[in-house]
């Protein structure tokens, strides 16, 4: 597997291979998950991972030092899944002139609901970042986890939006046994904390459950919440969208999601889960 350090480390390799690229997007801290994007990547000619803890997705008071940093770890998981290179910039190889003077990228909004309504600028920091590595990467098919539904969501309409000659495809959520969706952050949770988080899964199933059984979504999500609370998560939000475009849902719209975020003590937890009616 080649790693490749620097732009022109990448390029040079990029120069002699051909144009069927599948690309996985990763902050590292690998597992489970960020492998079943890899396999999903398997058939392309070559696949390319990144590993790039960015910046400019994290807010001032969110967790950018802490975020776990475990690169040869990752890259030898990389290896041994068949990987054929890896990008692992510097900060200066993604923000050449500072990231307060880099182009920005922002999807209006969808990009201020939910997540974003919490989280100020943070998908405009993915968005930026995305934007710049499939520039530098030009793969044909980027993989992206359904975990981070509106992430997956606004980067399809980046791309579309664009005109990117890319496919993003996005791949279910891989979970646990007991349900808790694989992150990188799960390892902040405690003991105790790991023990109660499948519950942020399991109240999303029930609410989905009560829609498709004819309770109206404000209800469902309102319910969700309260029982979020009783488990000992502090709910940002729950809310019944439309799959397609995360609007709010039309009676007649039939292909639904279920989206939470909530923190149970230090760590802030995001899953989902899609449904018809
Ligand atoms: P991250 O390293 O957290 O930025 O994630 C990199 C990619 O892996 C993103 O597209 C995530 O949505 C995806 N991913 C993370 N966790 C999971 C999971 N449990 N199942 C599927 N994809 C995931």
């Amino acid at each position: 597997m080649i790693v490749a350090r620097t732009l022109a480390e990448w390029h040079k390799c990029r120069a002699q291979w051909p144009d069927d690229i599948g690309f996985v997007p990763t902050m590292g801290g690998l597992h489970e998950g960020h492998m079943r994007l890899v396999q999903a990547a398997r058939p392309h000619e070559r696949v390319v991972a990144s590993i790039y803890v960015n910046p400019l997705q994290f807010g001032p008071h969110e967790d950018f030092a802490a975020y776990p940093r475990t690169r040869e770890a990752d890259c030898a998981r990389l290896a041994d899944a068949g990987v054929d290179a890896v990008f692992v910039p510097a900060e200066d190889a993604i923000y050449p002139h500072g990231r307060e003077r880099h182009t920005q990228v922002r999807v209006p909004g969808l990009s201020e609901d939910l997540c974003g309504r919490y989280r100020p600028g943070h998908f405009e920091g993915v968005t930026t970042v995305v934007a710049r590595l499939l520039g530098i990467i030009r793969p044909r098919v980027c993989y992206m986890g359904k975990k981070d539904y509106q992430q997956w969501r606004i980067v399809t309409r980046m791309v579309m939006d664009l005109a990117l000659p890319v496919t993003v495809t996005g791949i279910d959520t891989v979970r646990a046994s007991d349900g808790l969706a694989l992150s990188t952050r799960n390892t902040y949770l405690t003991p105790d904390e790991r023990a109660r988080a499948p519950g942020l899964y399991a109240t999303l199933r029930q609410a989905a459950g009560h829609v498709e059984g004819g309770m109206a979504p404000a209800a469902a999500e309102a319910l969700a919440v309260s029982h979020l609370e009783a488990l000992g998560f502090i709910p940002d939000y729950v809310a019944v969208r439309r799959a397609s475009d995360l609007a709010p849902p039309s009676p007649t719209d039939s292909e639904l999601v279920v989206l939470a975020a909530a923190r149970l003590g230090r760590t802030r937890l995001i899953d989902n889960h899609e449904f018809r009616r």
